[in-house]
């Protein structure tokens, strides 16, 4: 239901847990976060509950070092709230992790071709097959900006992604469609955010992302691609209104 991610300089899980907190009004059943270190690799908490419970899961952040990293709240639809249904959703080589808001509506078709590959699947929500599709199709390619760009190809429905990949741990992707992501751009850091309030206290230079459309954060800058991974000049908007 809310998804926030940061690319920066500054230890992220505060700022995620933070930024969850900032979107509680929209209501949830579960929270997570993924960080992403050229140290630890991939690190991901999830629970059931409230976002104080992921803050207890992991000591208020301090248990989680990196300073790049996505976090969610869900609003369930497919799978009951629970703990592995909970985002983020890890593919089976545990190389991607990513959150999901919406609806896919044809992964169950997704699910089954490539559990006849013999992909093994942890959860029972459709976001799950995002991530295990990506790793499919990284495969073949091992580039990641295109193994996205196929996946979106192939998945119908609605979807805010934020998506994080261990062996490129500086870089975040994101896309949307028919669910809201907006951009924040900084000094030496980005964000991603379903919601402007998550990020206002950094950054209120945003833009909004365009259905089809997808980004590319890192602490540099924010690169946007349209479906045919055609870069986009993004216009930017200042926010200038007070929580
Ligand atoms: N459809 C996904 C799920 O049930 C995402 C729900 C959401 O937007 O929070 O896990």
């Amino acid at each position: 239901c809310g998804i926030i991610g940061y690319v920066g300089h500054e230890q992220v899980a505060p700022i995620l847990l933070q930024g969850l907190r900032r979107m509680e009004y929209r209501g949830y059943d579960s929270a997570g976060v993924a960080i992403c270190s050229a140290q630890k690799g991939l690190q991901v908490k999830k629970t059931k509950g409230r976002i104080q419970a992921l803050s207890d899961l992991i000591h208020g952040g301090s248990d989680l070092e990196g300073t790049v990293g996505i976090g969610h709240t869900r609003w369930a639809t497919h799978g009951e709230p629970s703990n592995v249904n909970a985002h983020p959703h890890v593919s089976e080589s545990g190389k991607f992790a990513l959150v999901h808001n919406g609806i896919i509506e044809n992964y169950m078709e997704i699910k089954e071709a490539l559990q006849k590959k013999g992909v093994q699947f942890t959860s029972d929500t459709d976001s799950e097959v995002v991530a295990q599709l990506l790793e499919y199709f990284y495969q073949e390619s091992g580039n990641m900006l295109e193994a996205v760009s196929r996946v979106l190809g192939r998945i119908q429905g609605s979807y805010g992604l934020a998506i994080l990949c261990e062996e490129d741990p500086d870089t975040m992707i994101t896309a949307r469609k028919d669910s809201p992501l907006i951009l924040g751009y900084g000094d030496g850091f980005n964000f991603v955010a379903s919601d402007v309030t998550a990020m206002i206290q950094y950054t209120r230079d945003i833009s909004y992302m365009e259905d089809g459309e997808i980004a590319v954060l890192t602490r540099d800058g924010i690169q946007v691609y349209n479906s045919l991974l055609e870069p986009v000049e993004k216009q930017h908007s200042y926010v200038d209104w007070e929580i």
